[in-house]
Order: C-alpha cells, then structure tokens, then sequence
C-alpha cells in the first residue's frame, strides 16, 4: 500500500522513520514542511527536509533530533571567530549538505530534484518531496512585531508570545506534480505528529493542497503531537493556546476537522475520545510517544493498521 506521510522536522521524522520501517521499500512518500526554509551566509537551509532526511538515513542524532549524529562545528567556530554570529548551529557535515543544495538550486535545478538527489545519494528508501518548489517563508507575529521563523525558534528561543502566523509567498505556491501524484495513488495519508500550526499548517495551506487532499480517495489519518496536553518537543501547546486554540488532542482534532478520518492519540488523552469522535472522526488510543526505534516502528504499524480499517 502507498503511504503519502506529511511531515514538519523532529516529530514527522519520527513517525516518518517508523513508516518507512514498516512499509516495503518505495511504497513511502514524505511530503515535508519548507516554510522554515532560509539562507544563512548565502547557504539555503532547509531544516525540516534535513531533519526527515537524515532520520531517514539513519544519521539523525537521537539527543537533539536534528543535524547529524556526531557532527562537529570547526567551520562554525571559525566563522565566530570572524566575528559572525552564530547562533544557528551548523555542524561540519550538516554544512556539506546545504552547500550543496545551494549550487544544485543554482544550477537551476528545482528544490523537489535537489532532496530527491540528496536522500538519494544517502540511501534513503522512501520518496522525500518539498511541499513545494516556490519560496514560502514562515512569519510569526509577537508582541514586539514580526518575527522570521527561525528568528523566533533558534535565537530567540520561542521565548515570544505567538498572537498570528503568515506564509510570506504561499499564495504563489501550488503543489508540485509529484506531490499530487503521491496524493492522487495513495492508498492512506498521514499526518505526522508535528507541528499542527507552523510545521503541518504550511503543507495545508499551500493553494491546491487541501483539495488535493479532498480529492485523494485514501483514508487520512493525524497522529496528535500533543500528549497529556503538552507538546514532546517545542512551542505547539503554547502556539496552539495564544492563537486561541485549545492545547490539546482534542484541540488538533478540532483543526483537522472535515480533513481527517481518524485521530490517533495517546492513552493518556483517552477522555478526549468521545469529542474527537464526535468531530466525526474514529479515534485510536495507544502510547504516542516514541521514545526509540522501537516505539516508532510499533506506532507506524499501529497507525497503518488504524488507517487501514478505515478505508472499509
Ligand atoms: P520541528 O519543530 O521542526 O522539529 O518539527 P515538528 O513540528 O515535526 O516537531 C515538533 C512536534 O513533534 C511537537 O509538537 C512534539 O510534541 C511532536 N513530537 C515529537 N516527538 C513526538 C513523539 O514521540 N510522539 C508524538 N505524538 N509527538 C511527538
Ligand atoms: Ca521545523
């Protein structure tokens, strides 16, 4: 069965890695976030296609779940001792792949050729496709103005209140013809466990998306990355919270409504089953955090097994 898997960065490769675990080689396509794409010392970065990348690839390092297991940052000490600011962390290796995504975009290439020739070349077996080719930008409005993403996530340290979030270009974005042709002959969709705001959000937000969406026939199931109310990793509960949304499963739920056949949450959430049921979705209750390789592969199988009662 073809398993089409939306994904933001750490949460997304998780579940992502799991799928790819548990589905025959080829038969997963992950369709990734690139709001949170930016250049940096004239580098295109794109931090939630590296991160699904390398976790797929194997590299991922488990302690910060982005950049590559046992990197090290010479280049990125040298360039503070030239006096730049570094308060992107890049590691040595994680470098080489901006570098070259940066020359193959240059040389003309679209961003949906250059991931597919970079997982390529790292071995990954499933399909990993930008959400789209155009550039679309992240822009998080806070008390003291607007915010670039990354301005907001890594140097300021999400410490900022969230009172809205923009797409700067998305209105000239379409999904490209691979992702509809991953959406149109999948036989289930995924949303990953990620950011429900500005990591799934960007994906849904694309013109075309949703209907493309709509339009496929397969189930599509969300796994809630909101556990106990709280999110693993990051400001989504908070997110969720200041742009007046309720922090929790049931409140993901609510922003999947109409999408969305089925909601897989964590046991600890059991008592928000009926409200999500009756959003008119069917709801899976199990243990939602992946704690390793093993509870992501167990979550995949659980997910796929969901997903596929509820395409009778
Ligand atoms: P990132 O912020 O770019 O790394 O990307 P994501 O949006 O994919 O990841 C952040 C989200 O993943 C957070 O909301 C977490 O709660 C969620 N997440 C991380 N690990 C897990 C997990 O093991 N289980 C579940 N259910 N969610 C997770
Ligand atoms: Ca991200």
């Amino acid at each position: 069965m073809k398993v089409v898997a939306l994904a933001g960065g750490v949460g997304g490769a998780r579940l992502a890695a799991g799928l790819q675990e548990a589905l025959p080689a080829g038969d997963l396509t992950v369709v990734v976030n690139t709001a949170d794409d930016f250049e940096l010392w004239g580098l295109y970065i794109s931090p939630d296609l590296d991160t699904v990348m390398y976790t797929l690839a194997g590299l991922e390092n488990p302690e910060t779940g982005w950049g590559i297991r046992g990197d090290t940052f010479f280049s990125l000490e040298m360039l503070g001792r030239y006096g730049e600011d570094t308060w992107f962390l890049l590691g040595d290796r994680d470098m080489a792949t901006h570098i070259l995504r940066t020359v193959r975009l240059k040389e003309g290439r679209t961003p949906t050729e250059v991931a597919a020739g970079l997982a390529g070349a790292l071995g990954v077996p499933a399909r990993l496709l930008p959400m789209c080719d155009e550039r679309v930008s992240t822009v998080v409005e806070t008390p003291g103005g607007p915010l670039e993403f990354q301005e907001y996530f890594v140097r300021r340290g999400q410490r900022d209140e969230v009172l809205g979030v923009s797409f700067r270009g998305i209105e000239r974005a379409r999904p490209t013809p691979a992702v509809r042709e991953a959406l149109a002959s999948a036989g289930l969709i995924v949303l990953c466990p990620s950011n429900p705001v500005v990591s799934i959000g960007p994906i849904l937000a694309v013109p075309g998306m949703k209907e493309a969406l709509c339009g496929s026939r397969a189930p599509k199931v969300a796994v809630s990355p909101l556990v106990g109310g709280r999110a693993l990793k990051g400001p989504a509960d908070r997110m969720l919270l200041s742009l007046g949304h309720e922090p929790s499963a049931r409140g993901v739920a609510r922003l999947y409504r109409g999408l969305v056949d089925g909601m897989v949450i964590d046991r600890v959430d059991e008592d928000e089953r009926e409200d999500i049921e009756g959003l008119g979705m069917e709801v899976l209750a199990t243990d939602a955090v992946m704690r390793g390789a093993e509870d992501r592969a167990r979550l995949a199988r659980e997910v796929l097994g969901f997903g596929r009662g509820l395409g009778r």
